[in-house]
């Protein structure tokens, strides 16, 4: 399979949130100038070097790339557009953070192509946006949602978190209610997960970080189902919720393990079964690819056994499941053949439920999705 799907990193935001474990830096216009450059001939090697389709999906995440300005953002569209081809309908994410938009920088992305926005909300509980490490405040939220709307983007994503430090029922009751009544089109809900080397990690460690107990937890995330069901909001992924049409296509090549190409620092791409990684640090990456190599610091091959498991794992986060037809045009045998024990173990747990065509998690699995998928692991 070719790849026609692009991820490119921009590592730049403009403080870092206490629980982020991202590729990012607080870094002045000059370092981002530069960083362009570096970027340009990257994207340069990487079209001469691996084959791939017109694209059909890109998204630029981070980071926070809203945090270019316009010029800057003109030419991170530019280049893209001078090293690939693009297909008309194809879906461009732009990753944005409330606060770091204004009107020319948001007609600079549509002139550029770009057809989705995705901001990050996190909470619209003021308090909380602060004990994140968050810049914006809810008012915030409002302000560069309308200047969106207003520069004609009719496909946006707003990204909430739960399980977060004071965070209430009730809180969290107040952020879906008022999601909901800004009405994108798209909505990720993620619970927080404290990652190592973060101030988050350091606070928990000495007992400095009160989270929610994990009954609270489930109940935020069987609230958030129920909320987005009542608010038509389709479900089709474990944490992505979506208005008709407005599923993300770019994050299902990930969930359906199917190449895609990446560029920026830290990114990760996988063609042709081998899983590469791109230098982090922003100095090493400009250095390597203004010297005219392709900055690939990793590359692991992936074996067939693992891919299997892969096909499964990102595949049961779909709502729609795994079609056994496609498992076996992708794998050359029989799911039941790999995974036949795990499957009927799941089933009679209640966690799994299948028909002829396709197996998919049940309602009850979602909250303990991981269980399921870590059964998966058998090579
Ligand atoms: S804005 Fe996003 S990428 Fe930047 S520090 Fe915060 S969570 Fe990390």
């Amino acid at each position: 399979m070719m790849p026609s799907s692009l991820y490119v990193h921009i590592p730049f935001c403009a403080s870092k949130c206490y629980y982020c474990d991202f590729n990012s830096y607080v870094s002045t216009g000059d370092v981002i100038d530069r960083y362009l450059d570096g970027l340009e001939k990257e994207m340069e090697l990487l079209a001469a070097e691996l084959p791939r389709q017109p694209l059909q999906t890109v998204f630029f995440g981070g980071g926070t790339p809203s945090l270019l300005d316009t010029g800057q953002l003109a030419r991170m569209m530019a280049i893209l557009h001078d090293h690939f081809t693009v297909e008309k309908d194809a879906e461009i994410t732009v990753e944005a953070n409330p606060g770091t938009v204004n009107l020319d920088k948001l007609r600079t992305l549509k002139a550029g192509g770009v057809s989705r926005l995705s901001f990050g909300v996190q909470s619209f509980h003021d308090p909380i946006l602060k004990k994140l490490g968050r810049l914006h405040d809810s008012l915030t939220v409002y302000h560069s949602f309308d200047k969106a709307r207003q520069a004609g983007f009719e496909s946006i994503n707003l990204d909430l978190m739960f399980g977060l430090p004071g965070q209430t029922m009730e809180i969290f009751r107040d952020s879906l209610q008022k999601i909901v009544e800004l009405a994108p089109e798209h909505i990720s809900a993620y619970s927080l997960k404290v990652e190592e080397g973060t101030p988050f990690a350091v606070w928990q460690d000495r007992g400095k970080l009160e989270l929610p107990p994990e009954e609270t937890d489930l109940a935020m995330y069987l609230l958030l189902m129920e909320t987005m069901e009542a608010k038509g909001y389709g479900m089709y992924e474990i944490s992505n919720f979506a208005k008709k049409g407005h599923d993300s296509q770019h994050n299902q090549v990930y969930w359906r393990n199917e190449p895609y190409l990446a560029a920026g620092a830290g990114a990760h791409g996988y063609v042709n079964h081998i899983r590469y990684v791109i230098q982090h640090a922003v100095p090493d990456y400009m250095e390597t690819a203004l010297s005219g190599r392709r900055p690939v610091v990793e590359q692991n091959w992936i074996s067939e056994e693992i891919r299997r498991e892969d096909t499964m794992i990102l595949g049961l986060r779909m709502i729609n499941g795994v079609e056994f037809q496609r498992f076996r045009e992708r794998h050359g045998v029989d799911m039941h053949q790999v995974f036949g024990d795990v499957i009927e173990r799941n089933i009679h747990k209640g966690l799994l439920v299948k028909d002829e065509t396709v197996i998919r998690l049940t309602k009850r699995a979602l909250p303990i999705a991981n269980e399921v998928f870590s059964d998966f692991l058998i090579s």
